[in-house]
């Protein structure tokens, strides 16, 4: 499949000729079009956006307005916009760079250059998303890494009221697996297991490898006996999972968890997860393959 196909473009601009115009030059493109700053932003809500071509002069709320409203909130701060204008002064064009616009094309505009310009954006949007993709995964299993799974959850613990859990999950002789069958293997094992969980967690939930073989989840489940169950759960799918590490050889693990839940007097998120891995070292100590929950 060709990959324009897969990439939406929404053009605003108030005039309708412009608009039939700009959808024959990006024929490739899945293209929304839309006549006014009200009904584009309501539009991008609804639909992934990849990239916004923006007239700046329309009835009603301008370009300049929508392209502000855009970069304000966290969910369309991303998607590029390519400002398609009549004014040619330098003030509106320093301004369309001030507010946030990643390129300026002036009416009229010669259709190739258009095109290549949305190619140059659209290319740069990939290596961003890429780069961000390894910036904040685990290279192994493609999880969330160390540093992203605490921003995250940093934002989700300001959010949360109390129904909120920590899990600290260890994979337990973890050493064992890598000294008697190698690295290779001790990677397939971080990988299988790591799938074992992210399936067997709750929706939406916070999972990321934190240490070696050590993982974090931040859930809100709903109280402390569904917090606990999910947490069972999880540590009975990993028990049941067979990992294939050669030929007609399978190994399973077990893993330990220590839970705490977010209280009035948990101060930080670091509390909480403090919290949680010392239920783990208890878990650990008490004989492994099971989860403690954190009373305080
Ligand atoms: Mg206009």
């Amino acid at each position: 499949m060709d990959e324009n196909l897969e990439k939406t473009i929404l053009v605003v601009d108030d005039s309708e000729s412009n608009i039939d115009m700009i959808l024959a030059i990006l024929k490739a493109y899945d293209v929304i079009p839309s006549t006014s700053g009200e009904d584009a932003l309501a539009l991008i809500k609804e639909e992934s956006v990849d990239l916004v071509l923006l007239d700046i002069l329309m009835p009603g709320m301008d370009g300049y307005t929508v392209c502000r409203k855009l970069k304000s909130q966290a969910e369309t701060r991303d998607i590029p916009v390519i400002f398609i204008t009549a004014k040619t002064d330098e003030e509106s064009i320093e301004k369309a760079y001030d507010i946030g616009g990643a390129d300026y094309v002036t009416k009229p505009f010669k259709p190739k250059e258009l095109l290549a310009r949305v190619k140059v954006q659209l290319k740069l949007q990939n290596v961003i998303r890429e780069l961000d993709f390894m910036a904040t995964r685990d290279s192994l299993t493609g999880i969330y890494n160390r540093r992203r799974f605490f921003q995250l959850a940093e934002q989700m613990y300001a959010e949360a009221s109390d129904d909120l859990y920590a899990v600290m999950i260890d994979i337990d002789h973890f050493k064992r697996v890598n000294d008697r069958y190698g690295h290779h293997t001790g990677d397939d094992v971080l990988k299988s297991i790591t799938r074992t969980i992210s399936r067997a967690l709750p929706k939406p939930s916070l999972f990321g490898r934190v240490g070696g073989e050590e993982f974090a989840v931040l859930l809100k489940t709903g109280g402390q006996t569904r917090a606990m169950e999910v947490v069972s759960l999880v540590q009975q799918k990993v028990n049941e999972t067979l990992i294939n590490i050669g030929e007609n050889l399978t190994i399973s693990c077990t893993i330990s968890s220590g839970v705490a839940c977010k209280q009035e007097e948990t101060a930080t998120l670091d509390c909480l997860l403090r919290e949680a891995d010392m239920a783990l070292y208890k878990a650990k100590e008490g004989g492994r393959n099971q989860s403690i929950f954190r009373d305080v």
